[in-house]
């Protein structure tokens, strides 16, 4: 049984996320990745030490890639059980456009994917507050894109894969999109997607300027700042700082949650950290149901408080 996984390339390297796929891909079956970038020794070496056994290797130079890895895809994974997919814009638009050339559905926000006879495809919907089986008894494969952090990144030792590259195949007018210029988003610190603490805050910072104070509190922690919908609606902080079921899903040691009230819609980007820390002013707030540290009080106090308390320590 073999199952295919996209993976993109990102700053040379397959992007972290096709690393989580290829690593539950090996609990499946053989895993063949289809990989669009440049390619290079490193990047087969992260790949057959997470558990491919073979990678397929589209270079499209500045045409954007979508079009002409999807047609390249449909040629090859006719006799694969399932197709996994990252969350990433690349990832959705060569699903969709694969979908449409093998004329398969797409299931997509799993969270965790098995293969007994046929595919199925758990994911949450309402916010996280219903849990959903999908069983595709469509003719494989099964296409299927995953939440980010649906699965671990292991490394498991696995041999350097076999590679072969793979012609461009025509895809029409969509070959002709050309990448033009890309922006790498600066930030200081550890990126909100793989920080091990995250410093978070909601509407009950008051306004920009209580982010003033996560930024100290998370350069004594070494953390990542995030925040809520609410606080990026309002232009407090940008849309990358954004948890939740519309921004990221992170998956820290330790999450703490300042001025937050624990929507759903936040909290299922969160509620797979180890230890969550909340601070808030309202005993009543959601957020304290699935925090392990709960402070009641205001955030203008209690934040000061434990900067004093860390820069003490150093
Ligand atoms: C389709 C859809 C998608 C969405 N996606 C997301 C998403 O991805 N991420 C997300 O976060 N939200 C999302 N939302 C929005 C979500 O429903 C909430 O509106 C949002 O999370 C609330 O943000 P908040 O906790 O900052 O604000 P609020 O809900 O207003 O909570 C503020 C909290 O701060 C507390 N507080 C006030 N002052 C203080 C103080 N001085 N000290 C301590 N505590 C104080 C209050 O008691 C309150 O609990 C989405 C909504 C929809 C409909």
């Amino acid at each position: 049984m073999s199952v295919w996984v996209f993976s993109e390339e990102v700053n040379g390297l397959p992007s972290g996320g096709s690393l989580e796929l290829v690593s539950k891909a090996r609990t499946l079956g053989e895993v063949a990745v289809f990989y669009v970038g440049s390619g290079s020794a490193a990047a087969w070496e992260a790949l057959g030490n997470h558990g491919a056994s073979s990678v397929h290797h589209l270079d499209t130079g500045d045409v954007l890639p979508s079009g002409p890895a999807a047609a390249a895809m449909a040629d090859l994974v006719s006799d694969a059980t399932a197709v996994m997919f990252g969350i990433g814009n690349t990832d959705r638009d060569v699903a969709g456009r694969l979908a449409a050339r093998l004329g398969r559905p797409v299931v997509s926000n799993g969270l965790d994917v098995s293969i007994d006879g046929s595919v199925t495809v758990a994911s949450e919907i309402l916010g996280g507050t219903l849990g959903v089986t999908t069983e595709v008894t469509a003719d494989s494969p099964a296409i299927v894109i995953t939440r980010p952090k649906a699965f671990v990144a292991e490394p498991n030792g696995g041999a350097t894969p076999t590679v072969s590259p793979v012609a461009m195949a025509d895809s029409g007018r969509a070959s002709t999109a050309l990448v033009q210029e890309k922006h790498v988003e600066e930030s200081e610190g550890p990126a909100l997607g793989d920080a091990d603490v995250i410093v978070s805050g909601g509407r009950g910072l008051g306004s920009a300027d209580g982010f003033e104070m996560m930024n100290e509190l998370a350069g004594l922690l070494g953390a990542a700042v995030g925040g809520t919908r609410a606080v990026v609606d309002a232009g407090w902080v940008p849309y990358s700082y954004q948890v939740g079921q519309t921004g990221k899903t992170v998956k820290p040691s330790v999450y703490i949650a300042c001025g937050i009230s624990g929507a759903m819609q936040h909290i299922v980007g969160m509620k797979g950290a180890s230890t969550i820390i909340a601070i808030n002013k309202d005993p009543d707030a959601p957020i304290f149901a699935l925090s392990d540290l709960g402070v009641v009080g205001d955030v203008h106090k209690v934040v000061p408080q434990l900067i004093a308390g860390l820069k003490a320590r150093t």
